[in-house]
């Protein structure tokens, strides 16, 4: 990691698999911001903003929001200054329009990493039931496997958790459905590059991370 290229990392896998986690560790080693798209969109909801606006059905109801919207977000986010060094991104990009955008955007320099994160579907609805969201702040905790100090208490602002709305059961298995669809030219894309790196995420949080930090020391 002693590349002066930018380093960009792309966190690719099902939605409550465990990525926001992931990029939040991957953050804290690699000091490169964390981009997650579903975190923006939330804020702007939350902020009741245009784009909060015009994005929150779609949003509720598990569908996606359109690459145009989405790729728009995206390119302002990373052409931001703290983005110089590289950074994370989480949830993005989803389709190949968002892939395609996305390349042609970047430095060609860049040294691009992709960890494809996977689990089981049953594993999948077991973490996405039990997951709690700090609607302040954004940290995810999970009531079994990563329980905040104080229930229902944020640890980072100490704000109440909430579910989201779209970790409903029948709002999971419309973004499952969607994703399964979304995902596979994504996979060829950039497996073709030799770019993706495949990840369990079966096991622990630490786990998890300790097979992505040898990917990515290298
Ligand atoms: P996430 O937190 O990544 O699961 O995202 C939550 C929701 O935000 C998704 O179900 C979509 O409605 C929307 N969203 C986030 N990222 C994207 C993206 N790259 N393309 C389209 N919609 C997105």
């Amino acid at each position: 990691m002693t590349n002066t290229h930018p380093l960009i990392v792309i966190l690719l896998g099902p939605p409550g698999v465990g990525k926001g986690t992931q990029a939040l560790k991957i953050q804290t080693m690699l000091q490169i911001p964390h981009i997650s798209t579903g975190d923006i969109l939330r804020t702007n909801i939350k902020q009741k903003t245009p784009l909060g606006l015009e994005t929150q059905s779609i949003i509720e109801k598990g569908e996606l929001v359109s690459d145009e919207i989405i790729n728009k977000m995206v390119l302002g986010r990373i052409a931001q200054e703290d983005c110089k060094k590289g950074f994370i991104l989480d949830g993005y990009p989803r389709t190949l329009t968002q892939a395609h955008t996305l390349e042609k955007s970047l430095d060609p320099k860049a040294t691009i990493k992709v960890l494809m994160y996977h689990a089981k579907n049953e594993t999948i609805v077991t973490r996405i039931s039990g997951r709690l969201t700090c609607r302040h702040c954004g940290q995810v905790f999970h009531v079994t496997f990563n329980p905040p100090k104080k229930p229902h208490i944020c640890d980072n602002c100490s704000h109440h958790l909430m579910q989201r709305k779209d970790d409903q059961a029948q709002i999971v298995l419309e973004r499952l459905k969607i994703y399964q669809k979304e995902i596979d030219p994504l996979i060829q894309f950039y497996n073709q590059k030799s770019l993706l790196h495949s990840i369990s995420c079966e096991g622990s949080i630490d786990e998890a991370f300790a097979q992505a930090v040898l990917y990515l020391k290298n």
